[in-house]
């Protein structure tokens, strides 16, 4: 998604490689295991200074508890990276209903509705006030905020073509970029 719209992108494993990134994105799969590797690979510390400096972030779905300051169902000493100040509660939807897709109405990436494919999916339980909430379940629960330069979802866009969030995410980039030349 990221190099059919034009950026360079790459994966990044150890912390000399995320040091030369000007964004990044933590996508779904497991939080537990995530954060599990990101310690015994000594990358959760740079990780976490990035993002204190600045970095622009984009999470989906296990990307998106990665980022939360306070998770909720974590397993056992689950930590997160943090950064953005939301609850985040993980498997919301249960483990019988695992999966689901819906559309969303979120006026700040446009007119068309955004059609998001929740997989194993956490919410948003609560976000602070520097937490702007982009859409929500049509029940209210919050599936997609921005904080600065830290957006996230409970969903997974790149699974059906939808790129507004990706654009949105690569013009954060740019701007940090522009304004930490290297
Ligand atoms: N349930 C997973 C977790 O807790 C997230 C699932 C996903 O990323 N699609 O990390």
């Amino acid at each position: 998604m990221l190099r059919a719209l034009g950026a360079d992108a790459r994966p990044v494993r150890r912390p000399e490689e995320i040091a030369a990134v000007d964004g990044l994105v933590i996508p779904g799969g497991e939080s537990s295991v995530m954060d599990k590797l990101a310690r015994a690979f000594g990358v959760q510390q740079a990780l976490r200074d990035r993002i204190a400096a600045g970095l622009p972030v984009y999470g989906t779905c296990a990307g998106l508890i990665m980022l939360a300051d306070d998770i909720r169902d974590a397993i056992a000493g689950q930590q997160t990276l943090g950064g953005l100040d939301v609850v985040v509660r993980r498997n919301a939807f249960g483990t019988q209903l695992d999966s689901f897709e819906t559309d969303i109405a979120m006026p700040a990436l446009g007119e068309a509705p955004v059609h998001a494919v929740f997989i194993r999916a956490p919410v948003v339980e609560s976000a602070g006030e520097s937490v702007e909430v982009l859409g929500r379940l049509d029940d209210g629960r919050i599936v997609a905020v921005e904080q600065g330069p830290l957006l996230a979802t409970s969903f997974h866009p790149e699974v059906t073509g939808e790129h507004r969030f990706h654009e949105r995410f690569l013009q954060k980039v740019g701007a940090f970029a522009a304004s930490h030349a290297r």
